[in-house]
């Protein structure tokens, strides 16, 4: 396995819709763990292909249950409504407040090309939603509100390198200190 270089904001394969993947070859199984290492390596919850400058339809989630890999990942059901905090590798030091599916049914392969379907809620369903934004050029700050760099929220630590949700804080934006 090998720890990937990422790419940032103002990388044009970050705005690329990334393309199916006809085949899951050993060569996109092996991209899957590289993507996993590069994930843990920069202390992340998600990497979607594009933010290792793959334009393919490939993420890695491990909300810390696991590594879950979706190869073709497709949205198929998704209820209620949740605002919490997120960020993004690609674009370090920067977080916001973007709404999302409360509950997800993502379908896909697996890393062997076998049919899987995952079913998620909080911050399992937020990192599949954010990665799969990212198949289609998506950015999580053209969804968020509140965006700040970070150090700049009174009272927050900054979050190095967070990719998704920071996990903790119930704050809404904007809605001022005690
Ligand atoms: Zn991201």
């Amino acid at each position: 396995m090998a720890v990937l270089k990422l790419r940032y904001l103002g990388d044009p394969v970050l705005r690329a819709k990334a393309k199916p993947v006809a085949r899951v070859t050993k060569r996109i199984a092996k991209l899957l763990k590289d993507m996993e290492e590069t994930m843990y390596a920069a202390d992340g919850v998600g990497l979607a292909a594009p933010q290792v400058g793959v334009s393919q339809r490939l993420i890695v989630v491990d909300v810390g249950d696991g590594p879950i890999h979706l190869v073709n990942p497709v949205l198929e059901e998704g209820e209620g409504a949740e605002v919490d905090r997120e960020g993004c590798l690609s674009i370090p030091g920067v977080f916001g407040y973007v709404e999302r599916y409360a509950r997800v049914v993502v379908s896909g392969l697996d890393g062997n090309g076998k049919p899987i379907r995952v079913e998620g809620s909080g911050l399992l369903a937020r990192a599949l939603q954010h990665e799969i934004d990212h198949l289609d050029g998506v950015l999580f700050i053209d969804k968020a509100t509140g965006l700040v760099q970070a150090g700049e929220e009174p009272g927050e630590e900054p979050q190095p390198g967070g990719e998704a949700p920071s996990g903790r804080d119930a704050g809404q934006p904007g809605a001022g200190g005690p």
